[in-house]
């Protein structure tokens, strides 16, 4: 009857609620423990200049294999680490990581371009994140404009006095700054021109857009009005030749997508810029 329906569908709702709980609390320590023992990978996705598809810049993607899951996705781990502090250890690891790839890469490799590394939101609140910053940027004895920091409008947006402060040390001694993923959160491009950032990423889902009317009118007010405010953009997850002509035709700086490469390991991501400036082609 009924109730015996009724109860199968509280089970099922159950079970389900609780296999997401249980996922949930998996991630969580696998995640902890993987920064423990040092398991994520980081891998970089290059930038690639539109007028001559060179490479100008890498981002880094951090990968996490685990052991009994297999490979598990930025997309699912992420938000769960922004939940607590597992966040900021996150980044720690990734930002060290990065740190000592450019030291090396560039020991060897005197124009190696700067890697940009995401950002978790929460650590812009923290009112001595620009301090470690610095100081970590110092101890590798590498470049500040080496470097580039990714951060959601929202990251800035919606937060405190600390991350206005944080954005303002790390501008004025010289590290990067992007704006990840513009279009998605609600700032006005009138607004970022205050924060003096340098570089803005359109997001992917208005670059999806781009070949339809609609779409290029948007992506092409974007471009100008960066452009206008000396603001470098980059178009994210570029995925077809027309989408690349059409970004290119508008003005956009910087093209990144698996239509031009994937995040690669971070030897063979090395050596794409080398075989490039010694003049050698894929
Ligand atoms: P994001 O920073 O916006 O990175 C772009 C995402 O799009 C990456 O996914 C990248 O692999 C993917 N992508 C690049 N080109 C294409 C394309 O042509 N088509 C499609 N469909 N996708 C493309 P990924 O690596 O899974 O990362 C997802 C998100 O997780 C990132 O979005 C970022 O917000 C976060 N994330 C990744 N690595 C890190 C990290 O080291 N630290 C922190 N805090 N967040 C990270
Ligand atoms: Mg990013
Ligand atoms: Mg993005
Ligand atoms: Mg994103």
């Amino acid at each position: 009857g009924s109730a015996r329906r009724r109860n199968q569908r509280i089970g099922v709702f159950d079970s389900e609620h609780h296999r997401v709980l249980h996922r949930q609390i998996e991630i969580e320590q696998g995640l902890k423990d993987a920064i423990e023992n040092r398991q994520l990978a980081v891998y970089l996705q290059p930038k690639y200049k539109c007028a001559d598809r060179s490479i100008a810049g890498y981002e880094a993607l951090v990968r996490w294999h685990h052991p009994k899951e297999g490979f598990v996705s930025p997309g699912e781990f992420v938000p769960i680490a922004e939940k607590s502090s597992l966040g900021l250890e996150l980044d720690r690891y990734v930002l060290s990581q990065v740190f000592a790839l450019i030291s090396t890469a560039r020991a060897t490799i005197p124009g190696f371009p700067p890697v940009a590394i995401n950002i978790t939101p929460a650590h812009f609140s923290q009112a001595d994140f620009h301090k470690w910053v610095l100081a970590s940027i110092a101890e590798a004895q590498i470049p500040i404009e080496s470097v580039e920091l990714e951060i959601t409008e929202g990251a800035v947006m919606e937060r405190s006095e600390e991350a206005h402060h944080n954005l303002d040390a790390l501008r004025t001694q010289g590290v990067r700054i992007a704006i990840d993923d513009f279009g998605t959160g609600y700032s006005s491009l009138n607004y970022l021109r205050y924060l003096g950032i340098d570089d803005l990423k359109i997001d992917k889902t208005f670059v999806d857009e781009v070949s339809t009317e609609k779409g290029a009118v948007i992506v092409k007010s974007i471009i100008d009005i960066a452009v206008a405010h000396n603001i470098q953009v980059i178009a994210e997850g570029v995925e077809t030749v027309e989408q690349f002509e059409l970004l290119r035709e508008m003005g956009c700086h910087l093209c990144q997508g698996y239509l031009l490469s994937r995040p690669l390991p971070v030897e063979e991501a090395i050596e794409l810029f080398s075989q490039q400036s010694s003049g050698q082609t894929r």
